[in-house]
């Protein structure tokens, strides 16, 4: 049995494939639309899953234009960190079920929030203090930081012990600092590297 259309109460309902402009910007781009039209009056409506499937083709064609990073990767990233979406919410200051309807990919996150997530995706050390800042308890995340701080660590060690060799006696205070810190840099170069 065919639906009814609701606003004619005469024609029926059929699904059309149509393609659909979405204009974000100054860009236009085409994306294919499922919707239901009435054949007596013509009326178009999104009904059931063509909802959901409008909104995430939208969303998905605004993230490609404006080079957000797509859904997937957002939850990589959380993933990453064993961060709980609320946890994200709270570090960037969005309203809750913001991170979620982004992981989800039915609305596309900001280009500030994308700039932040990108950093603290590639700098563990952001993403720890965004961490802090926000006051967040998660003993799964603190986990991850300090395996990483473990890596980074034997990383740097490694790096100083090349470049210095046995010989620390020959070395000035001021020069070993800075070679110290160029090991470290060098480390968490590395360390995200291998995490990339
Ligand atoms: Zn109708």
């Amino acid at each position: 049995m065919p639906d009814l259309c609701s606003v004619c109460d005469t024609g029926t309902l059929t699904e059309q494939v149509v393609p659909f402009l979405l204009s974000h910007g100054s860009k236009e781009i085409m994306i294919e639309d499922h919707r239901t039209v009435c054949d007596a009056c013509g009326a178009v409506s999104y009904v059931g899953e063509q909802i959901s499937r409008h909104e995430l083709a939208v969303a998905s064609k605004i993230r490609e234009m404006d080079g957000l990073l797509s859904a997937d990767t957002l939850r990589r990233i959380r993933l990453k960190y064993k961060f709980r979406q609320t946890d994200l919410e709270a570090m960037l200051s969005v309203g809750p079920k913001t991170w979620t309807r982004w992981e989800r990919g039915k609305v596309p996150q900001s280009k500030t929030a994308d700039t932040l997530i990108r950093v603290l995706a590639d700098d563990p050390e952001v993403a720890r203090r965004l961490m802090q800042q926000a006051r967040i308890d998660n003993p799964d995340a603190a986990e991850v930081f300090a395996a990483i701080d473990e890596d980074t660590k034997r990383l740097a060690e490694a790096n100083l012990r090349t470049q210095i060799g046995l010989s620390t006696l020959d070395i000035n205070p001021e020069d070993l600092a800075q070679r110290a810190i160029a090991a470290v840099r060098k480390a968490r170069l590395e360390w995200r590297e291998k995490a990339a």
